[in-house]
Formats: structure tokens, C-alpha cells, sequence
């Protein structure tokens, strides 16, 4: 193979490289931690209140709720709302597996709706025709940190409440306001590849309702208030006091980064479009409105060309990733629902087609145009932005 006889040793373009968020902040994170170990608040403690008060203004909501995880964070908004057995609850099914396992596990039935091909987010259209008296609840995904449709989907289910799932957008906005803080909940994930991420699992709910802001309160500690006094059955699920901590010194940095993710999504379309290769590519589109924080760039590559890219890619040790490969409704454990291949053309033809490049803010020049580069290759077009090994 050409690859392999190549002289130069080429080091690999990673797909995301946190340590090089986490290096430059780690004295001041590690004198955050310690501090905890003196006091050991672990849970519940300053350091978790701090980061609540810091989240919530943030995001523009009055409250913000931690807890352990972002599929903790839907799972515990579905509780505060009473559903369960007997309801529906409309989800994408071009999503991560907790948007619709949330629902699952309460015994509801989430209902899937198809996507916009131009932003991979949930179709209110869709949404439109699938609401029934039994719908509690829609889940749009603010997928990749680009918002989904609010003003279609209120328009689409005025009555229904929405739970947004923010997990990939903290930092976005629609029309102004902050991904979280449109619905009457919000889910944030602090998992280590999101935008803002722990050094572990995290989550938060963010609210401007505050009998559902307590109510969440009292769920997320086995429904106890005041101890031993159980009016709920609630769950287990905190942030701790070290994950607080973390994300609390991040989350100074979250803009910045933020805005280089946004500068390198700008280099790719602009030297995708100087090389003639942007609609062979099928590049992401960001929505009137929409400020996306680019939690993934992610292209299509029609015509089954897609996995031949990606190894492509891989073979120049060029990290990528795909980002659904298998929608939920064709999902082995949700069979019982008997939904049919065909049924979401939109999010089975995504699946088949998208790519995610390397988007990381911290990614140098160099390794951008090295994916630059080997788009271009594949692509049939000589001479790339990149410079030739040779
Ligand atoms: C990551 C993610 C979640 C789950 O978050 P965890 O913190 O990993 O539990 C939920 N929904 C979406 C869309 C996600 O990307």
C-alpha cells in the first residue's frame, strides 16, 4: 500500500484530544479538588451549589439541578412530570440511545419522529402528525450544538411540554436565548466529549419553574425531604462536589472554546468550497436563527461512499466518527414498538451518510489541513490545501 511506504512519520489527527483542554487548567483544577478533599463536602456540598448558581446564569434560567449524568438529567425530567405507563413521548430517533431510553425505562412509549436533512434535527412537521391525548412530552435534541426548530415545534404541539435535550449544545442559542432555557426543562451533559466535559459522568437540569426545580431536588435524592421522610420514590443520582468543581473552573473557558470550534468550522467550508469539493460533501448547515456550538462538524457523503471515506481517513490515521450508524427506531431492544424499515426515510438515509471531522478547538492549523488534504484526495480534486507529503 502507498500509505504504508511513505518515509515520514506522520503523527495521527486525533477525532478529540481533551487532554489538551485539560493541561493548561490543571494546577487550578487540582488545587479545586483538593480543597474538597480538606473540607470533604463530597456531595451536596459548596462546591455543587457554586457550580449550580455559576450553570444557571449561564444558561439564562432561574435553576439549575445537578445530577450524575445527562441520561440521569432525562430520565429525572420525565419523573418530575408524572410520566410513565400509558404515555407517549415524541423523540428523534437520529439521536443518542438516552433520549429515547429515558423514556423507555418509565414504562412510556416514545414515539419517533423523522428529521430535517439540513439539520439533522427533529421535523415539527413529523412531530405534527404523530401528537395524540396520550402525548406528555416532546424531546427535541439539539443535535451536534446546533438548536432544533422551538418555534415549529411549539407551533406544531402548542399544549405539550418540552424537554430540551441540550446534551451537545451548551452555549447555543435560537433567536437569542440559551440552549436549556426555552422548554420547561432542559438536559445538559457534562460526559468528557461534550462541549463542557468532567473528568467523569455529570448532568443538569435547568428550569425557570420552580415547584419543578424542587420537585427535582427531592427525585434526584431518592425523593427525601426532609431525610428519611420519603413523598416520592426517587433516585440516586448527584453531581459530586469534585465533578462541581471541574467543570466550574471549565466553564470560564466555555465561550472561547466555543468560538474556536465555530472558526474551524468556518476554515472547512471555506477551503471546502476554494477546492470545489463542498457539495460533494454535503457540508452542515447552520438554521436562521441558530448560534451552533459545534459539538460535531458533521458532512454527508451520499451515494455509499461514506465508510469508504472513513477508512480512507483512517488509513492517513485521521480520526473521524459516525454519528448515528444505526437510528433508534431499527434498534434490536425497541422491536416490541414494530416500527418498520422505511418509516423515517430522513434518519435512515442520515445514518448511511454522515461523517463527523475533527472539529476540536484546540486542533492545530496543520492537522486541519491534513483532513483538508485527504478530503481532497478522496475527493479526486489534486493538489489540496494541504501541502503533499511529497
Ligand atoms: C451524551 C448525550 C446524552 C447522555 O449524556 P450522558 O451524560 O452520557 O448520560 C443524552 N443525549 C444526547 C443527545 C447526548 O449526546
Amino acid at each position: 500500500m502507498t500509505t504504508a511506504a511513505e518515509p515520514t512519520v506522520v503523527p495521527p489527527v486525533p477525532m478529540l484530544d481533551i487532554n489538551r483542554q485539560n493541561g493548561p487548567l490543571l494546577a487550578e483544577m487540582e488545587r479545586a479538588i483538593a480543597e474538597i478533599g480538606r473540607t470533604g463536602a463530597f456531595l451536596h456540598g459548596p462546591a455543587s451549589k457554586a457550580f449550580e448558581e455559576a450553570l444557571a446564569k449561564y444558561s439564562h434560567v432561574e435553576h439549575a439541578i445537578g445530577c450524575a449524568s445527562g441520561s440521569d438529567a432525562l430520565l429525572l425530567s420525565l419523573m418530575a412530570l408524572d410520566i410513565g405507563a400509558g404515555d407517549e413521548v415524541i423523540v428523534p430517533s437520529f439521536t443518542f440511545f438516552a433520549t429515547a431510553s429515558a423514556v423507555w425505562r418509565l414504562g412510556a412509549k416514545p414515539v419517533f419522529a423523522d428529521l430535517i436533512p439540513e439539520t439533522f434535527n427533529i421535523d415539527p412537521a413529523d412531530v405534527a402528525r404523530k401528537v395524540t391525548k396520550r402525548t406528555k412530552a416532546i424531546i427535541p435534541v439539539h443535535l451536534f450544538g446546533q438548536c432544533a426548530d422551538m418555534d415549529g415545534l411549539r407551533a406544531a404541539a402548542p399544549d405539550v411540554p418540552i424537554i430540551e435535550d441540550a446534551a451537545q449544545a451548551i452555549g447555543a442559542e435560537y433567536r437569542g436565548q440559551k440552549a436549556g432555557s426555552m422548554g420547561l426543562l432542559g438536559c445538559l451533559s457534562f460526559y468528557p466529549t461534550k462541549n463542557l466535559g468532567g473528568w467523569g459522568d455529570g448532568g443538569l437540569i435547568t428550569t425557570n419553574d420552580a415547584t419543578l426545580a424542587a420537585k427535582l431536588r427531592v427525585l434526584r435524592d431518592h425523593g427525601q425531604n426532609p431525610r428519611y421522610h420519603h413523598s416520592l420514590v426517587g433516585v440516586c443520582s448527584r453531581l459530586d462536589s469534585i465533578q462541581a468543581a471541574v467543570l466550574h473552573v471549565k466553564l470560564a473557558h466555555l465561550d472561547d472554546w466555543a468560538a474556536g470550534r465555530e472558526q474551524n468550522a468556518r476554515r472547512y467550508a471555506a477551503q471546502f468550497a476554494r477546492l470545489g469539493i463542498d457539495r460533494q460533501l454535503g457540508l452542515p448547515e447552520v438554521a436562521e436563527g441558530c448560534a451552533t456550538v459545534w459539538n460535531q462538524f458533521t458532512i454527508r457523503v451520499p451515494g455509499g461512499r461514506r465508510d469508504a471515506l472513513q477508512h480512507y481517513l483512517s488509513e492517513r490515521k485521521i480520526g473521524s466518527a459516525i454519528y448515528y450508524p444505526i437510528p433508534l427506531h431499527l434498534q434490536k431492544c425497541f422491536e416490541a414498538l414494530g416500527c418498520q424499515r422505511g418509516s423515517l426515510p430522513e434518519s435512515e438515509r442520515a445514518a448511511e451518510e454522515v461523517l463527523s471531522l475533527p472539529i476540536f478547538p484546540e486542533m492545530t492549523r496543520e492537522e486541519q489541513d491534513r483532513v483538508i488534504g485527504a478530503l481532497a484526495e478522496f475527493c479526486g480534486v489534486a493538489g489540496g490545501s494541504a501541502k503533499r507529503a511529497a
